[in-house]
């Protein structure tokens, strides 16, 4: 049994959700939504509803992992077992802990962790519902998450996936798109462009693997400019708040 659509892009150039080729689909992203959390951001992105927690940089116990002249960064991906439509088996899985690894490591060239030995930074990113895209979704609201901790970096880190359905490239892939595409390249990067997560599924030729990563480009730069925006909106209320009398 599959319900693998007949065709995802129709004769108007358009998606099965109503997108262009090079659309990303709609976000919201707020800031500070968990009290006990050093920073936190909720994200929709589409359908898919993420949850981002960070703590730290705080003292790393046991001592012994300690790092003598870096903080330690941790990631953790979870899909909440209510998130898809098969429920997901709570706990780690090959895929989430990879989806962790691949994700800190978008993190770790832009975290300016010389400046915490001994301490670790911890990122908690929970996929509360997923349609496609949760780990680039992650990885924005993470980016958030952090900066509204205070944790200082030498940038944001925006993240979106190009894939290929009917032939075409296609920027922000649906779930049905993700499912029975032919590809699928999620691409995280610094607000310079500097690549830091880059995977693939499925093939694309050399001349489709460049324009793709052109898309991906584009579609970071749009997300970074709602990610500052977020931010912005953020700290400028916290501006506006008065100052206590001495
Ligand atoms: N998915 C699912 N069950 C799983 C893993 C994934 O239903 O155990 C769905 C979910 O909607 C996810 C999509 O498949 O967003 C694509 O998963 P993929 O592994 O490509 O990661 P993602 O695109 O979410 O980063």
């Amino acid at each position: 049994m599959s319900d693998k659509p007949e065709k995802f892009i129709d004769e108007n150039g358009l998606r099965l959700d109503g997108r262009q080729i090079n659309e990303i689909r709609q976000m919201k992203i707020k800031i500070g939504v968990l009290s006990r959390a050093d920073g936190s951001c909720y994200l929709e992105w589409g359908n898919n509803k993420i949850l981002v927690a960070v703590y730290g940089p705080r003292e790393l116990h046991p001592r012994r992992l300690q790092k003598a002249d870096s903080a330690l960064i941790r990631y953790r991906y979870n899909m909440a077992a209510f998130s898809v439509e098969e429920r997901i088996r709570p706990g780690p899985s090959r895929r989430s802990i990879e989806i962790s690894k691949v994700s800190r490591e978008a993190f770790e060239p832009v975290i300016m962790t010389h400046l915490y030995p001994g301490a670790v930074i911890d990122v908690f990113a929970e996929v509360l519902q997923a349609d496609a895209g949760t780990r680039t979704a992650a990885i924005n609201a993470a980016s958030v998450a952090l900066a509204d901790a205070g944790i200082p970096m030498k940038g944001l880190v925006s993240a979106c996936a190009v894939g290929k359905v009917d032939g075409q490239l296609v920027l922000d892939l649906n779930k049905a798109e993700d499912n029975y595409g032919q590809a699928d390249l999620p691409v995280a990067m610094t607000q310079d462009g500097e690549i830091t997560l880059l995977q693939m599924d499925g093939d694309m030729t050399q001349e489709e693997f460049r324009k793709a990563l052109e898309m991906c480009k584009e579609g970071c730069r749009q997300i970074l400019e709602m990610q500052k925006e977020a931010l912005k909106a953020k700290f400028a209320d916290d501006t506006a708040l008065p100052v206590p009398d001495e």
